[in-house]
């Protein structure tokens, strides 16, 4: 791989788009909502608990439904990269033309935000929170260890 390969394959993993879709398949792992009655059911620490949620607009998008496919410019574009990718590209580029559903909402512009009412809801959640940290750090080294290629 060369250098300016792997700066850019850094970029990408680096980009919030990307996290963004790595962090909601570790939490589909652990969560599966009932939309109809606004309950989640939380499996975390070996506890499963039903954890009412609210919608709230979408972080990652802003209520958008969906963002610039990160494959085309995690790390950020200079006004460079845009000349170097011809004419039109700008143009596309701003109207949306490589824009994909959004990786955290799936398009969908809300997520479920957890609202627990009682000790138990409260106690799952902030295990629930701890579990997602500590899944992302070890996706985290891995990928340092393969990028090393070990
Ligand atoms: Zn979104």
């Amino acid at each position: 791989m060369t250098r300016r390969r792997r700066v850019q394959r850094q970029n990408f993993h680096r980009d919030s788009r990307v996290q963004a879709r790595d962090e909601k398949s570790r939490w589909d792992d652990h969560v599966d909502l009932n939309e109809d009655d606004k309950i989640a059911l939380v499996r975390a620490g070996g506890m499963e608990v039903e954890v009412p949620f609210e919608w709230e607009v979408c972080p990652q998008c802003d209520g958008d439904g969906s963002v610039v496919d990160p494959n085309i410019d995690a790390g950020g574009l200079s006004r460079r990269d845009m000349r170097r990718r011809g004419p039109g590209f700008r143009e596309d580029y701003f109207n949306g033309r490589y824009d994909v559903n959004c990786p955290r909402c799936e398009g969908r512009r809300v997520v479920a935000d957890l609202d627990p009412q009682n000790n138990a809801q409260e106690d799952v959640v902030e295990v629930l929170q701890e579990t997602l940290r500590r899944e992302a750090s070890t996706d985290q080294m891995r990928r340092a260890e393969r990028a090393m290629g070990a």
